[in-house]
């Protein structure tokens, strides 16, 4: 039996929906929606259609956006100027700048320059700090999407034996401390991790953010194992889509004609297909559920900020 598809899509249509209600709710109170200011740098075109999205979604709940895009050429100075007024101004109620920033900024003073109360996706040292131990934070969307995905799935996280493939700061990290907060057994794997398939397939929930097109095969997991996807690469090849999709690849051809590319996941399509219980697809998963949380982070920033107030 092929794999069940864990669709995200109506989740993450009901956590905006549930955002929008609290936030019409707030207007009434407080007479002013959340803002969200997203700060972008330079011209690459994958960043521009991240942030256009993000921008999309706070229309489409209610929350007041402000897109600040700025040239290649910013300096560190400039932007820790920017990030400093919008820190200070009490109309702005969460900060986002969208990574990679171009190489010649110190990524890091960035992130740390961010005030944490309205640091929304969760990257400040202090909310990474009370994420691990287990207090009150902004937790990085994707993997906050992934356990909203999880429980409203109905699957057991308690007990399970867990594996995130990948230990960035944004997805895998974050990610191995939300599953064991809820008492799964995780394992981390990275570019080192010897014998990898013999890791991955102990996992009954295996998470993978990689960045590597199609790696994770049919080897690598479990039988009925759940598989979260959570890579987005882009496939220009017709060769490569036909040996990715298998029987399933009209449809994403398709797609290539008319686009140029496809979004394909770390995990091998047809493969994982045989071998997996659940498995979510991209595009279509994983992704939908990181936009709907920034929502939810932002008003959660706003929340808390018009309490304390
Ligand atoms: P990073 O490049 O920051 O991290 C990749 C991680 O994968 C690293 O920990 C690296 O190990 C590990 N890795 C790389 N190659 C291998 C390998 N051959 N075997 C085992 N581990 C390996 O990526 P991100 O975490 O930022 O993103 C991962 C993927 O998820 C990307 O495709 C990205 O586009 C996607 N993404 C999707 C989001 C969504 O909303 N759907 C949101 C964020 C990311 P090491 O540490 O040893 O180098």
């Amino acid at each position: 039996m092929p794999a069940e598809t864990l669709k995200a899509g109506p989740l993450a249509d009901q956590i905006k929906q549930d955002v929008k209600l609290k936030i019409e709710d707030m207007v009434k109170t407080h007479d002013v929606p959340p803002c969200l200011a997203a700060v972008r740098i330079g011209d690459d075109p994958a960043s521009a259609v991240y942030v256009g999205n993000k921008i999309k979604a706070c229309e489409e709940v209610g929350i007041r956006s402000e897109h600040h895009a700025l040239p290649a050429a910013t300096t560190t100075d400039e932007l820790l100027d920017l990030i400093a007024s919008l820190n200070s101004r009490d109309d702005v109620d969460g900060i986002l700048t969208q990574l990679p920033l171009p190489a010649g900024i110190e990524e890091r003073a960035i992130i740390e320059a961010i005030d944490p109360a309205k640091d929304v996706d969760g990257f400040h040292p202090v909310n990474v700090g009370n994420l691990a131990l287990g207090r009150p934070a902004f937790v990085p969307c994707t993997p906050a999407g992934i356990i909203e995905l999880l429980v409203n799935s109905d699957v057991e996280i308690r007990g399970a034996r867990a594996c995130v493939v990948g230990r960035s700061q944004i997805v895998g990290r974050p990610m191995a401390q939300l599953l064991l907060q809820r008492d799964a057994t995780v394992t981390i794997c990275h570019s080192r991790t010897r014998d990898l398939a013999s890791v991955t397939r102990e996992a009954d929930l295996l998470i993978v953010a990689i960045g590597r097109t199609g790696m994770i095969g049919g080897e690598h997991i479990k039988p009925g194992a759940i598989v979260i996807d959570v890579g987005m690469n882009k496939v220009t090849d017709a060769n490569q889509v036909r040996e990715l999709f298998g029987r399933e690849a009209e449809k994403r051809l398709d797609v290539l004609s008319k686009r140029g590319y496809t979004l394909v996941g770390d995990v091998h399509p047809a493969e994982a297909a045989e071998v997996a219980g659940r498995l979510t697809p991209v595009p279509g998963g994983v992704g939908l559920l990181t936009v709907a949380m920034l929502m939810k982070n932002t008003l959660q920033a706003a929340t808390l900020r018009r309490t304390k107030a």
